[in-house]
């Protein structure tokens, strides 16, 4: 029968998958087909350029011209790779005939729980890969998320469906800004995200302030993985060493992966980065610039022997408890208003006052640092929004910004050897930072005048 008459015009999205992701230097179909079985078959992402490479040269040779036939012309490939796009309305079904692709190899692909489970489901958008033979299946391929993808493959009779790990090329790279107005705009000058300047911002969270001393003149630089994939940008991986000048002071973390598996951030010299508290107990992303830190309200100044810090910010932004602890205090106090207090290691207790209402943590609740355990507001003796934070040691008070907190145990011996091998070329990459930030103003000059 003829199919192309009997389904009127095909829909023209079948689009022939050298076309859009795959470089135009490997159009031979075959060669495109070769080229994706083999690089599923990798795990390791270190693996992908060799492989990659050695395909280019397979590549290469194959694509010479044929000598010509003497008698017949060279017969032609049947086996082609579409890319299907899915649009609103289409299935499954209506995608296999519109480009004339068995429909029962496809009724017996679904009969597998694999393939089911991750084709049941299309969403406009989706991109589906079918390698085929003249309409009949070889292997159809559906991207999960950019780590994984559905791979459907003939297996003699019938299919084979699995969920396998795609290879990804981890590719190490710097980044450096200097702040002019807030810290997210000196990112987005240094074309790197919000998710990964907060992640930034985390490692340096118990040395920096950040809702309240950061400032012009900051400077930052950032050496952090980023996702490729056949030439193609999936995303940002982990920071692997930052650095952060904050009102003249320097601050270095270096990402390492401890026997147990578990990473973490340290000082160039193995001192770990995380701490018992860090330094502000509210996320900085929440205070909008309208909110000036150096703008008290009146009434804050009226209160006698003000002995904490004061955070404006709006009501019901998300307060956190600023390290480990038990809830001893929790309700109206006076001024404060509704307050929690923490009870910490070391005879350290925290308060948080001014709340407009309290998170899920009871009295006597054990918390963990970074728990939600209230909300910014201006009850008490407030009249504007903010909180009011105080930090005792022994019962004194002391400047939660600037208090010596104690640190976890350093890395030794042959740990702390492996950690320094790690860390050198990281630092080295960091050290570019001066010329990376001068290359990043073009102004400054014009500034200075
Ligand atoms: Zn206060």
């Amino acid at each position: 029968m003829d199919e192309s008459t009997s389904r009127g015009e095909p829909k023209n999205r079948a689009v022939k998958n050298s076309a859009v992701v795959r470089s135009p230097s490997r159009l031979g179909s075959t060669l495109i087909a070769v080229t994706a079985t083999a690089v599923t078959l990798v795990t390791g992402y270190q693996l992908t350029n060799q492989i990659t490479d050695s395909l280019r040269v397979s590549a290469a040779t194959a694509s010479r011209p044929v000598p010509p036939a003497v008698d017949m012309a060279p017969p032609v490939d049947p086996i082609e790779e579409l890319q299907l796009q899915v649009e609103s309305g289409d299935t499954l079904d209506s995608l296999f005939r519109d480009t004339s692709l068995s429909t029962l190899d496809l009724a017996e692909i679904m009969q597998l729980d694999v393939a089911r489970k991750y084709l049941r489901v299309l969403r406009p958008g989706d991109v589906l890969i079918v390698r085929h033979d003249g309409g009949q299946i070889l292997q159809l391929d559906r991207e999960l998320d950019i780590r994984t993808k559905l791979e459907v493959q003939r297996d003699g009779d019938g299919f084979q469906a699995s969920v396998i790990e795609m290879p990804l090329e981890r590719r190490t790279v710097m980044a450096a800004g200097q702040i002019r107005s807030s810290l997210f705009e000196a990112a987005q000058e240094s074309r790197i995200s919000e998710k990964l300047i907060m992640n930034v911002a985390q490692i340096f969270a118990y040395d920096i302030d950040f809702v309240r001393d950061i400032g012009a003149g900051d400077e930052f630089a950032v050496v952090y993985e980023e996702l490729w994939r056949d030439g193609v940008k999936l995303g940002e991986g982990d920071v692997l060493a930052a650095e952060f000048m904050n009102r003249g002071a320097r601050f270095t973390g270096i990402r390492y992966q401890d026997a147990d598996g578990r990473s973490s951030y340290y000082t160039h010299d193995g001192q770990p980065m995380r701490k018992a508290f860090v330094r502000a107990p509210l996320s900085f992303t929440r205070i909008s610039s309208g909110f000036n830190p150096a703008r008290r309200h009146p009434i804050l100044n009226t209160i006698r022997a003000h002995q904490g810090v004061d955070y404006p910010a709006p009501k019901g932004t998300p307060v956190k408890a600023s390290g480990d602890g038990r809830v001893i205090f929790r309700g109206w106090k006076g001024g404060y208003g509704n307050t929690i207090i923490l009870q910490h290691g070391g005879n350290v207790t925290t308060l948080y006052g001014h709340l407009s209402k309290f998170g899920g943590r009871g009295y006597g609740t054990r918390v963990q640092q970074g728990d939600v355990i209230g909300y910014v507001g201006a009850t008490g003796l407030a009249t504007a929004p903010h909180l009011h934070y105080e930090y005792r040691k022994n019962g004194v008070h002391l400047d939660p910004r600037t208090v010596i907190l104690p640190n976890a145990k350093p890395l030794r011996g042959q740990t702390l050897t492996a950690f320094r091998a790690t860390a050198e070329p990281l630092l080295q990459r960091l050290e570019g930072r001066t010329s990376m930030l001068a290359a990043n103003r073009p102004n400054a000059a014009n500034r200075a005048q």
